[in-house]
């Protein structure tokens, strides 16, 4: 883990956590770390030692459409965005 990040929910560094209206995670068994989230929202996401998309504290300042074009981005479809009934955000 990058202890240098501040994790959204330290006992769930990839999620669920809760983002406003949304739930957000990292399928960990998916990410292949290529980065992209992060390098887009990286006041969202940041890779921890393992090469794996981790959730940041800062998370709740970033604009949802921000998020959503981080999940678009990820080339294995490995952030997942649902609303809190569980009706799916991304991917669809
Ligand atoms: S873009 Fe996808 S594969 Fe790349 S680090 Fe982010 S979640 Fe992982």
């Amino acid at each position: 883990m990058n202890m240098n990040k501040n994790l959204k929910d330290k006992n769930r560094p990839s999620g669920p956590v809760r983002v406003g209206n949304l739930i957000i995670e990292v399928d960990r068994d998916l990410c292949i770390g290529a980065g992209t989230c992060s390098a887009i929202a990286p006041l969202a996401f940041a890779l921890d030692n393992d090469g794996k998309s981790i959730i940041l504290e800062t998370v709740d300042g970033v604009q949802t459409d921000l998020l959503l074009e981080a999940a678009r981005s990820c080339p294995v479809i490995a952030i997942i965005m649902k609303k809190e009934n569980g009706e799916k955000v991304f991917p669809r």
